[in-house]
């Protein structure tokens, strides 16, 4: 540890939380927790900027539950803190670390997470005595509207990516939600950018708060070994497979484009002996959900999942990940090879680059500012695969 590096012991959390920060592997805290956790801790507002993988989650998970530790419970389905999320696989990770840190606390506390795209009665039901709430805009209102729930007594609120809330069209649910809630509370607000609309509500509903930004990591991309290899189309699928087995992977995370390219992997690398499952918006919760858990365990060797579905997915160690097809934005390509290479392990990115690819590859590693090492796969013999 650098001699001016700042320790957790040093931000003003208690000996529980401490516990479970080192059993979670956490030595240090990364530059946002730093700046939020003693902001937070104050009950100040907080702007922050900054993206998945720059530890944001635990930045108010920590504080939040470490405030909780003197305060009195709440009335029954009164939500004491709401975090505000855009989509169902981050209200479960979020709700995951709650839950994660809320284990060795004295005082504890129960986290829900709730979202849309499946049946609310078993949320209503589990709302009693929730006093920290995990939830996407659309699914909160219907509880609302239910009265399974109060925000009445709200204290914290944290809106999540906020700018990917508003991109994803929830603009209106997020006024009726700031309508319901009380005026005196502490408001934390997470955004990857700061655009006018972000900086609207910034602006109507936190009170002077402590501005953080950090700076996008490019470390990252140094753990990461990049290679493209050139194939035809016909090939593609044959050299995935002849890639997955050839070199023994053993947890890799493949990206389509579309979900029906999605199904049809799955389908064919199953036939190969290969265990795999497809992770897209046409599937359920409870599939993805399944397809996830597996995959993080360890327990199924491919997931084939689409750009946004794989949003919000927080896997660590991930030793590959394989462009199937490549994403059309190059921010996107640096996002899903971002999935490997995490946590100072080092991992793997393979794209497969047919010829209509050339070009769209080349603009994507002039953005990225990095020369991806290129191979030739018509020598590979792929009878069998
Ligand atoms: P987030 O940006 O919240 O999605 O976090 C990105 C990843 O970093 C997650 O896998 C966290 O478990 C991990 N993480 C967060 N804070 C730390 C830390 N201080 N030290 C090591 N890993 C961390």
């Amino acid at each position: 540890m650098p001699e001016n590096a700042t320790s957790f012991q040093s931000l003003g959390l208690s000996e529980p939380l401490l516990k479970t920060i080192a059993e979670q592997n956490y030595t240090q805290p990364y530059p946002i927790q730093q700046a939020a956790i003693p902001a937070i801790l104050k009950g100040n507002d907080v702007l922050g900027i900054a993206k998945t993988g720059s530890g944001k989650t635990a930045s108010f998970v920590l504080p939040i539950l470490e405030s909780f530790q003197k305060m009195p419970p709440a009335k029954n389905r009164h939500i004491t803190a709401l975090v505000l999320v855009p989509t169902r696989e981050l209200a479960v990770q979020i709700g995951s670390v709650f839950q994660i840190f809320s284990e060795r606390l004295p005082r504890k506390v129960k986290t829900l997470a709730v979202f849309g795209g499946v049946s609310i009665n078993p949320q209503m039901i589990a709302l009693q005595n929730v006093e920290i709430l995990v939830a996407t805009p659309g699914r909160l209102l219907e509880l609302l509207s239910y009265k399974a729930l109060s925000l009445a007594e709200t204290r914290i609120l944290v809106l999540d990516e906020a700018d990917k809330m508003l991109n994803m069209g929830f603009a209106d649910e997020m006024r009726d939600i700031f309508f319901l809630l009380p005026k005196k509370r502490q408001s934390i607000l997470f955004s990857a950018t700061l655009g006018d609309e972000v900086d609207k509500i910034n602006k109507d509903q936190l009170k002077s708060p402590v501005r953080i930004e950090i700076e996008e990591e490019e470390q990252n991309l140094d753990l990461i070994k990049q290679t493209g290899y050139f194939v035809d189309p016909d090939r593609k699928g044959p050299l995935l497979r002849y890639l997955i087995k050839s070199q023994q992977m053993k947890q890799v995370l493949v990206f389509v484009s579309a979900t029906r390219t999605a199904d049809n992997l799955v389908e064919k690398l199953k036939k190969n002996g290969i265990d795999a499952m497809a992770m897209h918006s046409k599937k359920s919760q409870g599939a993805r959900t399944e397809a996830l858990n597996k995959f993080k365990s360890g327990k199924l060797t491919v997931l084939v999942a689409t750009d946004l579905a794989s949003r919000g997915i927080d896997i660590q160690f991930l030793p590959y990940v394989i462009n199937f097809e490549l994403p059309r934005s190059p921010k996107d390509y640096v996002h899903r090879i971002g999935r490997t290479g995490r946590a100072e392990n080092p991992g793997e990115a393979i794209s497969l680059i047919c010829p209509e690819d050339v070009h769209h590859f080349k603009i994507i590693q002039k953005k990225m500012g990095k020369k991806v090492e290129m191979m030739e796969s018509y020598d590979i013999v792929l009878q069998g695969y």
